[in-house]
């Protein structure tokens, strides 16, 4: 299976060579050229495999250039019980009739990213291995992503993390979760500005192009295909724990920012697993729940971008929502590079008057939006109606889905986070804060290893330069 970008302008290129990378050539995304069709047969078979097997099963559709036996040992040494908790990995909870939660967060950073990125980090070592290269992964961060990626690449070979955070920014939490990391290959540094200052230096280093090659200089943004292909897995897991046979339906609401989780649904539907609804939940920050009510794509400037206490959904734009377009559009790539010339330029696209946004419900889509107020309201709701507590991302998400269940559908809601990530919020809907794993009580005392910095690009290529 070859991947070719969602502006058409790249010629296709084998899994391997678009693994380590980001953006395609011609400025747009990697995607296969066709998904892969999962036959009834297969589909029986699936149900009775355990994560790793079922992982191995659906990623070697689309990773055709890794040896299997190479393949199956790397997903096998990702998905296990020490690493994820148990050996469902994503174990199902009933919630209600007809109401489940999927549980996504139990990776080492108590959120859904770890999924992919436990996988990525594995598939990054064996990539370069092969090569014989290295790579200096290059992020910002406000939270979740950059920890999950500090957790899948730590005493990887060949692979060191340097992760700009916002200095004093994040919460208590986040920056015990990052800094306490004591492993020589992962760098936290703590820029004195904010998010922004954080993501304009990265950009900086990326225009920089004699600095990145001479330096090995890549990243893990969410755009990456593998990520999205790893997500994949879940949404046939899901299924399975919830149906009795595969000729039933099953809708899934997903609390969603940039896109990448809900687009692994639509890559899972396209396959053929039977999914009704796939049900898109955003918080205040609604760009996509606009697109997906009224056909207009109107991404925001970062002055009218909210900080919510659903903080992983506070986007502007969602990165990701181009590989759907691209399917939304016929995959065409000349249509798609027209509409994000638009975008690029600061404007957005109504597809309203087209024959394209019909086409949303044939995929399944349906949207709604969540406020401070829902999500605390739905956390209290589902402590008390189910003794469970869940973060404010998955409330947005269970809130939202509610609002689409239909009678004799399972509606499987994706579990994001742990509430323990989000102590104020909880307490303030539960009068209390939340119950967390022993091993984590001590996680803020541990010490710290981070290098605060201000927000100058000379500083950050200097230390660059003396680390790799
Ligand atoms: C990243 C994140 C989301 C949003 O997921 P997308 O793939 O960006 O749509 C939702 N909840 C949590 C907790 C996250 O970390």
């Amino acid at each position: 299976m070859e991947n070719i970008s969602t502006r058409g302008g790249c010629p296709p290129r084998p899994f391997s060579a678009t693994l380590l990378g980001g953006l395609a050539p011609d400025g747009g995304l990697f995607l296969p050229e066709a998904y892969p069709q999962v036959s009834v047969g297969e589909l029986a078979r699936w149900r009775e495999l355990s994560y790793p097997e079922l992982a191995f099963e659906i990623i070697r559709k689309f990773a055709t250039d890794i040896p299997e036996p190479d393949l199956r040992a790397l997903v096998t040494r990702t998905y296990t019980a020490e690493v994820f908790g148990s050996p469902e990995i994503t174990p199902v909870r009933k919630l209600g009739p007809g109401l489940h939660l999927l549980g996504l967060s139990n990776g080492p950073t108590l959120a859904f990213k770890d999924i992919a990125l436990q996988l990525l980090g594995n598939l990054f070592q064996y990539a370069l291995a092969k090569a014989g290269t290295e790579l200096n992964i290059l992020g910002a961060t406000s939270g979740d992503t950059g920890s999950a990626a500090e957790y899948a690449m730590r005493g990887k070979a060949g692979v060191r993390v340097f992760m700009l955070s916002p200095h004093g920014r994040m919460s208590a939490f986040q920056r015990a979760q990052m800094y306490s990391l004591d492993d020589p290959n992962i760098f936290n540094l703590a820029i004195e500005g904010m998010f922004d200052d954080c993501q304009n230096l990265v950009k900086a280093v990326s225009h920089d192009a004699a600095f990145k090659e001479r330096h090995h200089i890549g990243t893990v943004n969410s755009i990456n295909w593998s990520r999205l292909m790893a997500q994949v897995v879940y949404y046939f897991k899901g299924y399975f724990a919830v149906t009795g046979s595969n000729r039933e339906q099953v809708s899934f609401a997903v609390p969603s920012g940039n896109f990448g989780n809900i687009c692994a649904g639509h890559v899972a539907r396209c396959m053929g697993l039977p999914i009704r609804r796939l049900i898109l939940a955003t918080n205040e920050n609604d760009v996509l729940d606009e697109f997906f009510r009224t056909g207009v794509y109107a991404p925001r400037t970062t002055e009218r971008t909210h900080a919510t206490s659903s903080p992983s959904m506070d986007i502007s734009r969602a990165s990701n929502f181009e590989r759907f377009v691209f399917d939304l559009v016929g995959r065409d790539g000349a249509v798609v590079k027209e509409l994000w010339a638009k975008v690029e330029a600061g404007g957005g696209f109504d597809l309203a008057a087209t024959p394209f946004f019909a086409r949303v419900h044939e995929f399944g889509f349906v949207s709604a939006s969540s406020s401070h107020q829902d999500r605390i309201q739905t956390i209290r709701r589902v402590w008390d109606q189910h003794g469970v507590e869940i973060d404010p991302h998955t409330a947005d998400g269970i809130k939202v889905g509610l609002e689409f269940q239909e009678e004799g559908v399972p509606l499987v809601c994706l579990e994001t986070a742990l509430p323990i990530k989000f102590e104020d919020t909880i307490l303030e809907a539960l009068g209390r804060k939340p119950a967390g794993p022993e091993s984590l009580r001590d996680l803020e005392r541990r010490p710290q290893r981070v290098t605060v910095m201000p927000a100058d690009l000379a500083r950050l290529k200097a230390f660059i330069e003396v680390h790799t």
